[in-house]
């Protein structure tokens, strides 16, 4: 079906990117699980069905998907959000090329970009992009893509696209985004102009937090760049992870909607909690960026962080008395996960390095999941209740 004549994002992730059904057809297409199809004889099509080629139908379907969601011409899955990011670089750049991106990115890229694109012949400039006219400064002539991450992880912080746009326009080179943190739902960056959007779709798209994939989307012929990287390097998405991550993708309005929501009123309610020094999300007007994320997003998202009195063994305290709520990397899925980001994603940094970035080692990050709130706010309290009797035993 024609994307463009589907108004709203709820109805897309059900029909976008689907024919109309014939009588007598699945409902639900079938996962095809098969490597490779009939072809290549002397009478056959020239172009070869090949998984890893990602033409695999159930591939296919997915690709579309995606294109509808995301309001652009074409989609791919690959078999991780590093895939998805590292081939989509790597399909825009040669030796001699030059890169600017936002400092302030997942800690796979930001390692891909400072270790591996040397080793290509491919440099990096770093801008903070809340700096004012950072873009257009970082530029060389050989720049050949402006890239970025928003919202950013965990301190929630969101890059303004339009003035990334704009630089990237005034020199005819592509804007490449992560959304993933914003998922599909709540922000589609090519209505801004961002001309490659990539996701880890491990997290919100799949929703489930039990299959590793990720999703580009972008024009009919960049596309089709990252699909020729996919023969070479080989990340193909398996036939069947493609399929669940496409069941999962037929929920995600309605679980975005009480991501949201849930992120939101925890927010708050933490804000009311005297072991709680200081509250991060979108959503709250004491956020930096809250009037902006109010201006470009339609929602504020899944995530929020806390930051406790009493430091790192009050995170620890917090995270031991925690039933419901689980202690694990990742996002995105129906269950609400906690993390410390000193233990995980920032634990290169000293403790000074992290407080300089906004990160304090008393910060736990939530991933707040789609169970019933009270029974949530109840798990909470037990874990501030932990921290009130750690801090009082210091
Ligand atoms: C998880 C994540 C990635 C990497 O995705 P994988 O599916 O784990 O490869 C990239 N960017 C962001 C923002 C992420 O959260």
């Amino acid at each position: 079906m024609d994307h463009r004549s589907l108004e709203s994002l709820s109805t897309r992730v059900i029909h976008g990117g689907t024919s109309p059904l014939v009588e007598g057809a699945p409902v639900v297409p079938p996962p095809v699980q098969s490597a490779t199809f009939v072809g290549g004889g002397p009478d056959g099509d020239p172009e070869l069905l090949y998984t890893r080629y990602g033409n695999n139908p159930t591939q296919m379907a997915l690709g579309a998907r995606i294109a509808s969601l995301e309001g652009m011409e074409a989609g791919v899955g690959l078999g991780s959000g590093m895939a998805a990011i590292s081939l989509s670089i790597l399909s825009l750049v040669e030796a001699g090329d030059h890169i600017v991106s936002s400092r302030f990115l997942y800690g796979a890229t930001l390692a891909f970009m400072e270790h591996e694109l040397p080793r290509r012949g491919v440099s990096v400039s770093w801008v903070d992009p809340w700096e004012e006219g950072s873009w257009q400064a970082a530029l060389q002539e050989r720049t050949r893509l402006l890239y970025l991450e928003s919202p950013v992880n965990p301190t929630l912080r969101i890059v303004d696209l339009r003035p990334v746009v704009e630089v990237a326009r005034g020199r005819g080179i592509p804007v490449v985004m992560d959304a993933t943190f914003a998922s599909p739902v709540n922000l589609r960056p090519g209505a801004w102009g961002v001309d490659l959007v990539i996701h880890s779709a491990t997290k919100y798209l799949g929703g489930h937090s039990d299959l590793i994939a990720g999703v580009v989307a972008g024009s009919q012929e960049r596309i089709l760049a990252v699909t020729r990287l996919l023969h070479l390097y080989g990340p193909a998405l398996d036939p069947h992870t493609a399929w669940l991550l496409d069941r999962g993708i037929r929920t995600l309005d309605v679980r975005m909607e009480r991501h949201n929501r849930n992120a939101l009123e925890l927010a708050r309610w933490f804000q009311g909690q005297e072991e709680v020094a200081h509250v991060v999300h979108p959503g709250l007007p004491s956020h930096p960026d809250h009037a902006l994320a109010t201006e470009l997003m339609d929602g504020f998202g899944g995530m929020l962080a806390v930051e406790l009195k009493g430091g790192a063994q009050a995170a620890d305290a917090f995270c031991r008395a925690l039933r419901l709520a689980t202690v694990a990397p990742s996002l995105g899925g129906v269950e609400t996960l906690v993390s410390l980001p000193r233990l995980t994603s920032h634990r290169g940094m000293s403790p000074d390095q992290r407080v300089g970035a906004g990160i304090p080692d008393g910060l736990v990050r939530i991933s707040a999941g789609i169970e019933g709130l009270q029974d949530l706010t109840t798990d909470f309290s037990r874990a501030l209740r932990a921290v009130t009797e750690a801090n009082a035993s210091a």
